[in-house]
């Protein structure tokens, strides 16, 4: 394997880069101003180094705990609970919702393995317990293994009275993912979201 062969296997193993657009990307960096190239590498090479999980949500945050943790104007009585860090930046980019978040890092998914114990729900149950959060809105994806975990996180903070649970209403397209959710659509599902 020489050096072009190499850079088109790692390209192809990105989410949604077949060979034929990883061959694309890798002539386009042959040919790429080189200042352009070395910055891209470099921010390759650091990101892992610079961006964490927050310590108290879970979503990518290069400061911990992250911003939106730390800003006093959000409003601490709401959690939205999504599967991924990338829903929260899908979210705020909705302008729709100005509580706080909590990442699973995941979904019960018996199928492949997961179950409540691999995902950040402990966690969860511990940032509720001192009676400050009043509503926790459910924003897992409408599938199957979305809909299992919403129920599984019902009925987890049921226990813990005074709490409503919510899920944001459908209008989110069927076994569709948040992360392609139109603003316009996700805006509405928090205004028409449902008791559980
Ligand atoms: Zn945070």
């Amino acid at each position: 394997m020489n050096a072009i062969d190499e850079l088109t296997e790692s390209f192809s193993r990105l989410p949604g880069i077949g060979k034929k657009s990883a061959g694309r990307l890798v002539n386009f960096i042959l040919k790429a101003d080189s200042a352009y190239v070395k910055r891209f590498a470099s921010q390759l090479n650091s990101l892992q180094e610079k961006i964490k999980p927050c310590s108290i949500c879970g979503t990518w945050t290069e400061s911990d705990p992250c911003p939106i943790c730390t800003d006093t104007m959000r409003d601490r009585s709401v959690i939205c609970v999504v599967e991924q860090p990338q829903d929260v930046a899908t979210i705020e980019s909705s302008h729709e919702f100005n509580g706080l978040f909590h990442v699973l890092g995941g979904i019960i998914s018996p199928l492949d393995g997961i179950g409540p114990d691999q995902l950040n729900i402990a966690s969860l149950l511990k940032r509720i317990s001192d009676g400050s959060v009043t509503e926790i809105i459910i924003a897992t994806n409408p599938t199957v293994e979305g809909d299992t975990t919403a129920l599984y996180l019902q009925r987890m903070i049921a226990a813990a009275a005074g709490i409503k649970v919510t899920r944001l209403a459908s209008g989110l397209p069927v076994g569709g993912d948040l992360e392609y959710a139109d603003k316009l659509t996700l805006a509405r599902s928090f205004r028409g979201r449902t008791s559980l």
